[in-house]
This record gives structure tokens, sequence and C-alpha cells, in this order.
């Protein structure tokens, strides 16, 4: 017998890689999402409801029936400038949604929850790359609704038995390398996608964010993990927890950085397209660098990334891109 699965934003960027692959894996899927970021069209495998988590009898409903072996929660509000302009948005969409979640699973005694967790909780990291056990201090918002629930699920795992697994993300990029699935949220702010639309003709020019950071080029710098290697991370994750494993907390990124300028270096390479750039005042909210120690999770759940690789990201990123 297939295991039940349930995916919360299994319709957004990183949720529809993971449904396509454990829907490839046999695994037998129910895909949760609002459609306010998410589309129709990146379900590829197993059924869709389109219901809000805030929905919670609903939701509560559609669990119960569907029964599942474990949760994979990725639903949430993603971008750190916005989490400053909107926070309430960040608080209900991100940790109170979550809480009525994990309340809902403890009542239908579902033991096995993996969460879209985020490096912003580390804030500014003393060390680089970061370690698991580095202290939690978020900067912004986003980093705060996260780090909350994180607290919130240890809380419920402690009380009641809930087995999870906390993945923290570095910067996601790149795009299905088999062309069937991609960043599709118009709006995205994320420095790849702006580069690529910019290389498109969408944007007049990419802004440089701040040139006057301790870096060695003055830019920041980020550990860019390809959507389908931080996919896979949930499968190993999830094959841990269904396999007795224990609850554990990690990250998710190569242990390597970029700076901005470097990235767009490759993505003038990859398209082709000497697009205009200017340099302009740091964005509120950006820690200086942010790498990834990945030792924990290659080491304890054997995830073996594939596409380590900056330029093989963008180039998955810009094919999509250059289909839309
Ligand atoms: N960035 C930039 N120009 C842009 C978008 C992003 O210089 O148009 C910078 C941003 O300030 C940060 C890095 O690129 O230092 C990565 O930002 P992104 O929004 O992609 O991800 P975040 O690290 O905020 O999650």
């Amino acid at each position: 017998m297939a295991q039940r699965v349930i995916v919360t934003g299994g319709a957004g960027y990183i949720g529809s890689h993971c449904v396509k692959r454990l829907g490839k894996l046999g695994y037998h899927i129910l895909t949760i999402d609002n459609l306010s970021n998410g589309n129709k069209w990146a379900v590829l495998s197993g059924e869709l409801k389109v219901v809000d988590l805030a929905d919670t009898v609903t939701v509560k409903e559609i669990i119960s029936s569907f029964n599942p072996h474990a949760v994979i929660h990725f639903a949430a509000s993603i971008i750190v400038p916005e989490s400053l302009q909107n926070p309430i948005k960040y608080y209900k969409n991100n940790t109170e949604n979550s809480l009525n979640l994990l309340k809902i699973l403890s009542e239908l005694n579902i033991k096995n929850f993996i969460f879209s967790s985020t490096a912003a909780v580390y804030g500014i990291p003393e060390i680089v790359p970061v370690t698991e056990d580095a202290p939690l201090n978020p900067i912004n918002p986003y980093g705060r609704s996260k780090m909350m629930t994180e607290l919130i699920i240890q809380d419920i795992s402690n009380a009641y038995g809930l087995k999870y697994t906390s993945l923290r993300y570095f910067n996601v990029a790149g795009a299905d390398p088999e062309g069937k699935l991609g960043q599709a949220y118009r709006e995205s702010t994320h420095l790849i996608t702006r580069a690529l639309k910019t290389a498109k003709g969408e944007f007049p020019y990419l802004e440089i964010y701040g040139t006057d950071y301790q870096t060695p080029d003055g830019t920041c710098i980020r550990d860019y993990i390809h959507v389908s290697d931080l996919a896979e991370a949930h499968i190993v994750a999830l094959n841990s927890l269904l396999n007795n494993g224990e609850s554990d907390v990690f990250n998710c990124g190569y242990g390597h950085g970029y700076s901005v300028k470097e990235v767009i270096s490759v993505a003038k390479k990859v398209t082709g397209i000497d697009f205009k750039v200017i340099e302009s005042d740091r964005r509120p909210g950006d820690p200086p660098q942010l790498i990834a120690d990945c030792s924990k999770i290659k080491k304890k759940l054997n995830w073996q990334p594939r596409y380590n690789d900056l330029e093989f990201i963008i180039k998955t990123a810009w094919e999509w891109e250059k289909k839309r």
C-alpha cells in the first residue's frame, strides 16, 4: 500500500517540485493550497483541494478523510521586504496557520510532520557556514514567524509525541530540469528570477541592493540551492520519519556562497544578455552572508545533492523563464 502524504502549498514553487518527486516515487498525495501564489497546473501528481489553512473546519475534514501518514507543510508567505511592511500577514499565514494545522494533526493523532523553515531564523550568523545549533536570532518578521513556528512544533512534539523534521532552506533557485515546473510567482523579488526577467526585458534594469557590506566585493553572499535537490531533502526526511527516525532540524544548502555580483555575472553568461545593472542602497532586513553547513543532513539522512552548480541552477531557471 502506498503511503499517504498531505502537502500544504503543493501548488507553489518548492511544493510542486516535491509533489512531482513524491508522485514519481509512488506516494499517494493530496495537496492543500489556496492558490494565492500557487497554480493548479503545477500539481503534477495526486489530488488538489483549493482551501485556505485558515478555514480550519474544512481543512480538518479533508485531513481526516485522507488520513495521511505524514504532512509536509510548505504553505507560507516568503518575501522578506513584504514581511517588514505587513507583519500581520506573516504571523497569520506562517505562525497562526501552522498552529491551526498542528492542532488539527494532534486531534487526529497524525504523527509525522515536515516543516519548511528558513535560514532567516539565524538572522546575522556570527559563524559562517552556519550549523543547526547556531543561535536563532531572526532580524525580520518573516524569519521570526518561522522561528516561532519551529518553537511551537518542538513544544507540541514534546507534549504529544509528534515527530517532526524542520528543514531550514537557504536560497532556493532553479527549475525542474525536465522543464515542467519552475518559479511562477509573478511578483517574485528573488535575485535570480529578477535578473532573468531583466534579461528578458520585463524590467529596465536590475538593482543591486547594497555594495558596502563586509564581503569581498561588498555585495551580499547567499547559498543558492537547486529546487529539485531541496525537494529531495524532503523525500529523505519523509523516509526517515516514516521509518521511525527521530525529530530533528537540518540546514538545506550546499555550503558554498555566491555574491550578488557573482550571480549577476553567471546570469549574463547563461542568457548571453548584458542587461543593465544599477547599484542601489541596502534593502532592509538583509543579512550580509548566509551559507549553510550542510554536513548534518548529508550524514544523518544521506541526502545527496545532484545539482550543486550555480550555472546549472541559473540555466534551468532561464529555460523556464523563456517559456513564460
Ligand atoms: N538582491 C538584489 N537585487 C534584487 C533582488 C535581490 O541585490 O533585485 C539581493 C538581496 O538584497 C539579497 C540577495 O540578493 O542580498 C538575495 O535576495 P533574495 O531576495 O533572492 O533572497 P533572500 O536572501 O532575501 O531570501
